[in-house]
């Protein structure tokens, strides 16, 4: 394994009922076996993490968040999901600042940088999602806009992960071009680079945005590309065991 053990995390956004748990054991017996190699996470709706994370104990599938509290204190924040309950009820790893939390809830970057302290506080490793617009790109802001997500938006220390996600490609059927996708990748580690030093050496950049078992394989080729965020293609076992199997790590 090289330095950095490759991470497929499926984010079930606002899908699924207590039934579709059962996909998490059908997960377990088909990549169970590359486990080593590979980690494979999956991040259902807070209603179903504890028993999800029930499912998987004892098993290959680790289990995680979509979105966690800024404030780390048991307090009066109706609504509120604290990382310490999260991580009490098995949560390994939490998402902060999902382009869909971003948009639809005026997500900042200070706002993510918050959460994803919160959860190295409660002792979870936050994946913080970056990724420029469809007008940003066009506009030849892609360094501007996710070079300042990365310097504002990742927590001041600790272990975390960083998902580059495209917001134009979250959800459809484009992708950026591999080229493209590594040349992303490096801004990121060169960025992390300039803030961290060494650390950006040993910090997993995932790649997300419309992600299926036909284009993982080219898409794991990317340079700098250290596994996948996943949404449609996390929900179904067989789809996402066959993106987890087309990671070169998992031969
Ligand atoms: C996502 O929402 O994080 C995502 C990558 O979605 P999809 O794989 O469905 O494009």
């Amino acid at each position: 394994m090289g330095v950095r053990k490759p991470l497929i995390a499926g984010n079930w956004k606002m899908y699924g009922r207590r039934a579709a748990l059962s996909e998490i054991a059908a997960l377990h017996a088909q990549v169970g076996h590359v486990s080593g190699a590979i980690d494979a996470l999956i991040c259902p709706p807070f209603p179903y993490i504890a028993a999800a994370a029930e499912t998987a104990r004892g098993g290959s599938v680790l289990v995680g968040a979509e979105d966690c509290s800024p404030v780390a204190e048991d307090s009066a924040r109706t609504g509120e999901v604290s990382a310490a309950m999260l991580a009490d009820v098995g949560a390994r790893y939490v998402i902060v600042g999902h382009s869909e939390r971003r948009s639809n809830h005026g997500e900042s970057n200070d706002l993510v940088r918050r959460k994803a302290e919160a959860a190295l506080a409660a002792g979870l490793t936050p994946i913080v999602c970056v990724g420029e617009t469809q007008a940003e790109r066009e506009a030849g802001r892609v360094a501007e806009i996710v070079g300042g997500q990365v310097r504002d938006s990742v927590p001041a220390g600790g272990a975390f992960v960083v998902a580059y996600e495209p917001v134009w490609a979250i959800g459809g059927n484009s992708t950026p071009t591999i080229p493209e996708i590594a040349d992303v990748h490096r801004l990121i580690r060169e960025t992390l680079q300039t803030k961290f030093g060494d650390k950006a050496n040993r910090t997993r950049i995932l790649y997300g945005g419309s992600v299926g078992p036909k284009n993982a394989a080219e898409i794991f080729s990317a340079g700098g590309v250290d596994g996948a965020l996943v949404g449609r293609a996390s929900l179904k076992a067989s789809d996402f065991a066959a993106i987890i199997l087309a990671h070169p790590a998992a031969v």
